[in-house]
């Protein structure tokens, strides 16, 4: 074997003090976010009602490639970072590829995955601020246990509006939330108008993120001195998730590791965006030639199927637009277990990369991805997250690809998380009755028959 160590962890000295922000190396910006009254681009003071400031500044900032990380967050970071960039020898062996394959593993803390590191920034934000509660959406429950970690700590009050089906699917990350003590309401609820709206025309739906996402918004407005918070999507969550590609370029400069090809799953972008950061400035610039892949569910396609168009973030029709790759805001995903990558939209940094061809996409039937997951499980020892299984399944196939032409392509993944509460999906998947759901076309019409006229 060679002299590269299992895990590859970066001494505390060495650990990235900046994020990366992509749009600073962008050749074409991304088009701006519109007010949704006045169809304007938004100005700050559009997005101040609802975000703190300082996420309002990252979310706008076009131009400083690096931005320090408050020594607070730092501080935070270091409970549960470095991560490991950990080498997959026993699955290279599994798989008799010549390929190299490492993964980046984020689910060393108990919420379980990458999430922490955009939470961390964004409670840390609000109480600088001054703010006294935060409201946001779940779906998964990842984000929320992220997020009730974080506000745990830095002091902030926190509800958070968790998607109806996943509650069902995981009651025990409702639970892991309130011992953080968090409220955790179930969405859609009648506690806001959007949630009696959706309600009223489909009593029977178990939600979604984007309706989700409306009644955080709407209860963030109401109250006082509260703001929301959201998970994924947004640019100023990808530059926190940037962490991961810092510390990943770190430890592969240190080992001299040159990455032909990095795969991560696409939810709302915020992970593979934050992984891919500092090789894909390079990129842009020329200076490698990284094939970068993304892997969504067969379920929600949004890149692989959506169109690129300005949509609203949430169902209710209320957030700015944004120009990105989407399924329509009135896309209803299956209820099956692709959990955190069931939205509609995908960040628009990464949208218009992969418009402008320096990312790939492709999606995966949910068997499939637990067969991938059910693999890795067993050489390399880790529960893997439905979610960060379709990374796995993406890098499992870059290395048959390999195995077939016999080239020696070193391949990075991100694992996201653990799964330790999707027992549920495991077992359907280990009882045969996991199901797989791909919409048809005229499924897919009735989201696009919703993204607004422009
Ligand atoms: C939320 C989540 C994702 C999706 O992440 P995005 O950054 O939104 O693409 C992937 N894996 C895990 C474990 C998650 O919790």
């Amino acid at each position: 074997m060679s002299s590269i160590p299992y895990r590859i962890y970066l001494q505390e000295k060495d650990m990235p003090k900046y994020w990366c922000n992509i749009r600073a190396k962008m050749k074409q910006l991304p088009d701006a976010m519109l007010h949704p009254g006045t169809m304007q681009p938004c100005v700050k003071e559009d997005l101040l009602p609802i975000f703190c400031e300082e996420l309002v500044d990252q979310e706008m900032n076009t131009t400083d490639e690096f931005i320090e990380i408050p020594e607070e967050i730092q501080n935070f970071y270091k409970m549960y970072r470095p991560s490991p960039l950990v080498r997959a020898y026993c699955l290279e062996q599994e798989l008799e590829t010549p390929a190299q394959i490492y993964y980046k593993f984020e689910g060393n803390n108990t919420s379980g995955s990458h999430k922490l590191n955009s939470a961390a920034a964004q409670a840390y934000c609000a109480k600088k601020q001054g703010v006294t509660s935060l409201t946001t959406e779940t779906g998964a429950g990842q984000w929320g246990s992220a997020l009730a970690m974080a506000c745990a700590y830095y002091g902030v009050d926190l509800s958070v509006y968790m998607v109806k089906v996943s509650s069902e699917q995981k009651p025990y990350r409702k639970i892991l939330m309130e011992t953080y003590g968090a409220k955790v309401i179930l969405s859609p609820s009648s506690t806001t108008d959007s949630g009696k709206k959706i309600l009223a025309k489909t009593p029977d739906t178990g939600g979604s993120l984007g309706c989700a996402i409306s009644e955080a918004i709407e209860a963030a407005i109401k109250t006082d001195n509260c703001k929301y918070v959201l998970g994924s999507v947004l640019n100023h969550v990808l530059l926190h998730q940037s962490i991961i590609g810092m510390e990943t370029k770190a430890a592969c400069d240190m080992y001299g590791i040159y990455p032909d090809i990095i795969v991560g799953c696409a939810g709302g972008g915020s992970n593979l965006g934050g992984l891919i950061a500092p090789f894909i400035t390079e990129k842009i610039q020329g200076k490698n030639n990284i094939e970068i892949i993304a892997v969504e569910p067969a379920s929600c396609p949004s890149f692989t199927r959506g169109k690129y168009a300005y949509d609203f973030g949430d169902t209710g029709q209320t957030t700015p637009l944004m120009k990105m790759y989407t399924l329509g805001s009135g896309f209803m995903p299956s209820p099956n277990h692709a959990g955190g990558l069931r939205y509609h939209g995908m960040n628009p940094i990464l949208s218009k990369l992969y418009h402008d061809g320096y990312l790939q996409a492709e999606s995966y039937i949910q068997n499939d991805v637990f067969q991938a997951a059910q693999t890795f499980l067993k050489c390399e020892g880790i529960l893997p997250a439905p979610e960060s299984t379709h990374a796995i399944k993406g890098a499992i196939e870059q290395a048959l690809k390999c195995k077939e032409t016999g080239e020696k392509k070193t391949i990075i993944f991100g694992l996201t998380g653990t799964g330790y509460f999707d027992m549920a999906a495991y077992n359907s998947f280990n009882s045969g009755d996991m199901t797989d759901y791909i919409p048809g076309d005229q499924d897919l019409q009735k989201g696009f028959d919703t993204l607004p006229k422009m």
